[in-house]
């Protein structure tokens, strides 16, 4: 082809271009036609109530700015980064009061009435889509806190939540919380119900009447930024029973017996810590139960249930990381004649990843978007979203060949971060099991008549 008849080609594809083609059409026609230039990103969040919205905005910006300069180095060098000043700074912006509206939290009222973990879901995934580790030390806070609100105690959430806000928000103090349930015999075991009849628990709540409180023995493992928080709720069965009697605990940093043992060396998420920690004859007054006697289980799953679309949230931040990346990679490295963006099956595989990532999104909005959060949803959002997310930081290494497997352009971190999100919250067979268990006695879809 010469390049005249090559010119002619490539006006003509230029007015066959859908925002170009649009022109012809009469007013109406061109109302009804949405061909505006815009982000997916910019699209998806035009879709969300307007508090929701501004979070999303204000979580983009501070990922870019705080977490994305600090990602490679927590990563590298978890223990010697100090975690102090991003927490404050999450503080103060308001992103760890997110489980709570005003007087006592952030979140905006009327979005949170109707999705109580859409402000934390679209958070996650800006905060993970720049570093899954420091989004998981950002986060994992939020899941200490949940059982002081499914306590449902006016007295646990104001005696807590304000003091809280109070510190958090205006003082800027880094507090954090971690949420224990597991254990070095019990792991899916407390996630799913028949392992949690068969549990092997160790950690054991004697009631001291003469004292006015429990004293707590035992061990968790694996506590997500169990080595960096003030306030832990910790579960334990009652001395003599079994985990029918199981009561969620706020155990408080500085308490005698209570001390933080080794911290994991993790594949990702690097930045949080993953650590033991021990309760030898550890005293708790009364006023640190968390709830009602023996509701812990009730109160464990779901916590799970709220936090799991959370998880899947993060997830979809590791995909999309990965593809803004590769995607990026793609504009910029030539293959032979041309770019690499410029060949279609690059495209192909480049679109294949945006719609899995894109449907995922779908799925844990959706399951956010309710009052209460229920098992099967949670679990399939989670499911969904961090299978879709591994895969997609599969295929986006695949694209880069070399480039995405060395550190500094953080695809392989965004593989290994994902990676986890397949394993906690329960492994995603004990999730796919969850939404068994939820349905078992209903039917999936309409009864027959
Ligand atoms: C980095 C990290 C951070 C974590 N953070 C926390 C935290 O903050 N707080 C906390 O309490 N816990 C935390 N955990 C624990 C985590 O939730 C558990 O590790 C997870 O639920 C899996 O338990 P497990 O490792 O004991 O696996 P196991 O229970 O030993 O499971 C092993 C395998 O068996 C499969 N399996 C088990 N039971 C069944 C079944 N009935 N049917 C089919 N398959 C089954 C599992 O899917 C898995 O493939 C964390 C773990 C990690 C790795």
């Amino acid at each position: 082809m010469n390049s005249d008849a090559k010119n002619v080609l490539r006006e003509r594809i230029e007015l066959l271009h859908p925002k170009n083609a649009v022109k012809n059409m009469n007013l109406i026609g061109r109302m009804l036609a949405d061909n505006r230039e815009m982000s997916v990103w910019e699209h998806d969040t035009k879709t969300l109530p307007l508090g929701v919205r501004r979070w999303r905005r204000r979580a983009l910006k501070f990922a870019r700015e705080y977490i994305r300069p600090l990602a490679p180095e927590a990563d590298l060098h978890p223990h010697d980064y100090d975690p102090k000043p991003i927490l404050s700074a999450a503080a103060r912006k308001g992103f760890q009061t997110l489980l709570f509206t005003p007087p006592i939290g952030s979140a905006s009222t009327l979005p949170f009435l109707r999705g109580t973990t859409l402000q934390i879901a679209v958070v996650g995934e800006e905060f993970a889509t720049e570093c899954g580790g420091l989004a998981l030390l950002l986060l994992a806070h939020n899941l200490g806190i949940v059982p002081l609100l499914l306590s449902g105690s006016i007295r646990t959430i104001i005696r807590h939540f304000f003091p809280f806000y109070i510190k958090s928000r205006i003082l800027g103090r880094p507090d954090c919380m971690a949420f224990a349930i597991t254990e070095p015999g019990a792991g899916s075991d407390v996630e799913e119900t028949e392992g949690g009849a068969m549990a092997n628990l160790v950690t054991t709540a004697k009631y001291m009447p003469a004292m006015g409180g429990y004293i707590l023995h035992g061990q968790k493992c694996f506590i997500s930024d169990g080595a960096k928080a003030d306030k832990v709720t910790v579960y334990a069965k009652l001395e003599g029973e079994g985990i029918e009697s199981w009561t969620c605990f706020l155990v408080e940093k500085g308490m005698k017996g209570f001390s933080v043992g080794r911290s994991e060396r993790k594949m990702g998420q690097r930045a949080s810590d993953a650590s033991e920690l021990i309760f030898d004859n550890v005293f708790v007054p009364k006023k640190n139960v968390v709830g009602k006697l023996r509701s812990g289980w009730a109160n464990n799953r779901n916590v799970l249930n709220y936090s799991r679309p959370v998880v899947g949230a993060m997830a979809l931040g590791h995909g999309r990381g990965a593809f803004e990346r590769c995607l990026e990679f793609c504009r910029r490295t030539k293959l032979g004649p041309k770019k690499l963006i410029e060949y279609q099956e690059i495209q192909v595989e480049l679109a294949d990843m945006m719609i899995s990532l894109w449907a995922a999104r779908s799925m844990i909005w959706q399951s956010c978007r309710q009052f209460r959060c229920y098992q099967s949803a949670s679990a399939a959002a989670k499911v969904t979203a961090s299978d879709t997310a591994f895969k997609v930081c599969n295929q986006a290494m695949e694209i880069m060949g070399d480039h995405g497997y060395i550190h500094s352009n953080g695809v392989e971190r965004a593989w290994r971060d994902s990676r986890l999100t397949q394993i906690y919250e329960g492994t995603n067979q004990i999730n796919r099991l969850a939404l068994f268990e939820h349905h078992m006695s209903s039917d999936f879809y309409i009864e027959e008549s």
